[in-house]
């Protein structure tokens, strides 16, 4: 059995607890190998040498880590395809998305080769008389990253190209169940010219967050989950002292006016909600039908589903893979069976493939959901739209508005003035117009509002280098030594 080490000081480090967690390719249903899960004295070995590395990485050149970042970026665009394959045996989704998840990830290590740039400060000159006043920005020194299975290489992307970039020594506890894409990762790093202790890799479960959450030299720690989970990082970190972002889970609206281009609405729905079989926090899992769209919309849907080829994500041929493991896949189909005694109408079940070998569910389509329904309420995670039918554009911003979750949303309109008035209204982070999953781009930052984010920075772009770095002002003056007189008054700007 394949065993998957930790990644420390920039070697493999075997797994010394005894403790073992399996990793499945999800469209077999087989166990392909076995990862280390650290103990609290395995972190702390590691964080012991991310803290050794900072002193070193901090005082490198920002050309220096440019360039570093610059080589990283070659390594990954050349390689993308390799790391595609990984993610696509231990996660399930397509080959195709899983080089989409690459080339996003991608984006956020070509922003951090600006680094030079972006930690630019500012300078005002003569703030009083002789006096100079400068921000700067520096690094916090070991850092951590928490990540979820379902984007195995981009959203440590997200986290370690700006921490990095940054001057800060990072560790990362990826998901336990596909981790394999984090040590390919680790290995980019080294052949760019990291040096060894920069980029660190722990798996584990809640034993190793635990002990990151608790270590006193980990400054900062970004996390991506589910939001109980999230909740209880951004708690726990905080008592510990250390600055936390959480990001959590997501449930997506995606509002159709009745004068909406319905083929496009209908595509947007199949892509939105089944790509990635729906593991994507972005995914649409409700479709809001306005008025009078709703019966050609539900119609339009469920023309497409038979059409979505479902496969092993390495088959070129397939668009939609399985789920992550078999639990979750039994879990997704609880849901279909609750929706169904609670009132909805199946429209489409995708139990019916269920006696294909791995964890595949096929896409589902509910209609006539109500937001009293477990369907509606809870984060599900997989191939289930609902939609809702709502008489007016008022209630369709009610339902949104009352979520608890405020990731994404998306509305799908021909009139510009309503889509602005969404936009305007709307209390949601990342908004789509007629684009239905708006991941920003690597210049913008990420993040969702109210129980889809716990803390007070987004993830990546200008957010990710206020959450990573923190500022330092310097008032100097350079006084004529004749000048100079002894003064106990508070310092004013003459
Ligand atoms: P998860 O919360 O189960 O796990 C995330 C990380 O936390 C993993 O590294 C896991 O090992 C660790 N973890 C799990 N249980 C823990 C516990 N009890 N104590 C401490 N640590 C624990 O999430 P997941 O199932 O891996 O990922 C799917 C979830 O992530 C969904 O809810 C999805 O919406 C969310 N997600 C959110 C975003 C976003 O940007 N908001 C992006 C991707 C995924």
């Amino acid at each position: 059995m394949n065993s998957i080490a930790h990644w420390i000081g920039g070697a493999e480090r075997a797994g010394e607890s005894g403790r073992v967690s399996p990793v499945f390719n999800p469209a077999t249903g087989e166990q392909i190998a076995e990862v280390a899960l650290a103990s609290a004295a395995e972190v702390a070995g590691a964080v012991a040498v991310a803290k050794e590395a900072v002193a070193e990485w901090r005082a490198a050149s920002l050309s220096k880590r440019s360039a570093v970042l610059f080589k990283f970026r070659e390594l990954l665009a050349e390689r993308s395809g390799e790391l595609a394959a990984i993610v696509t045996t231990e996660h399930g989704k397509v080959l195709a998305d899983a080089a989409g998840e690459v080339a996003r990830g991608l984006e956020n290590v070509e922003f951090a080769t600006g680094i030079p740039n972006l930690m630019k400060g500012s300078f005002s000159e003569q703030a009083a008389t002789g006096v100079d006043v400068y921000s700067i920005r520096q690094p916090l020194g070991v850092v951590a990253g928490i990540t979820p299975f379902n984007f195995p290489a981009m959203v440590p992307l997200w986290m370690c190209a700006t921490a990095i970039a940054a001057g800060n020594t990072f560790v990362l506890k990826p998901s336990e169940k596909d981790p394999s894409a984090a040590l390919f990762l680790a290995r980019l790093w080294k052949e760019a010219g990291l040096p060894d202790g920069v980029f660190n890799v722990v798996h584990g479960d809640k034993e190793a967050v635990d002990a990151i959450l608790a270590h006193p030299d980990i400054a900062a720690v970004s996390f991506v989950g589910s939001t109980p989970i999230a909740k209880y990082i951004y708690e726990t970190g905080t008592a510990h002292g250390k600055r936390v972002q959480a990001l959590g889970g997501a449930k997506n609206h995606m509002v159709v006016l009745p004068d909406a281009e319905l083929d496009a609405a209908a595509d947007a729905a199949i892509s939105a909600g089944y790509g990635a079989a729906g593991e994507r926090c972005m995914a649409i899992s409700v479709v809001v039908a306005v008025g009078d769209i709703a019966d050609p919309l539900v119609d339009a849907i469920a023309a497409r589903l038979p059409k979505v080829k479902i496969g092993d994500g390495a088959d070129p041929s397939s668009e939609m893979g399985p789920l992550i493991s078999a639990q979750h896949r039994d879990k997704v189909a609880g849901y279909i069976e609750a929706g169904a005694s609670e009132g909805a109408k199946i429209v489409a079940d995708g139990r019916d493939i269920s006696e294909m070998s791995g964890f595949f569910l096929g896409p589902t389509l509910l209609d006539n959901v109500n937001p009293s329904m477990t369907v509606y309420t809870d984060e599900i995670f997989g191939p289930v739209l609902s939609v809702v039918r709502v008489d007016t554009y008022a209630e369709a911003l009610e339902l949104i508005n009352s979520n608890e979750y405020g990731n994404g949303t998306a509305i799908f309109t021909r009139d510009g003035g309503a889509a602005r008035q969404f936009q305007f209204d709307v209390n949601v982070g990342m908004v789509g117009v007629n684009v239905p999953i708006p991941v920003p781009v690597a210049y913008y930052s990420f993040g969702g509002w109210k129980a889809s984010l716990f803390g007070d920075t987004h993830m990546y772009g200008p957010d990710g280098i206020h959450f990573f770095t923190r500022s330092k002002v310097v008032t100097s003056r350079w006084p004529d030594p004749g000048t100079s007189t002894v003064d106990l008054g508070f310092p004013q700007t003459r």
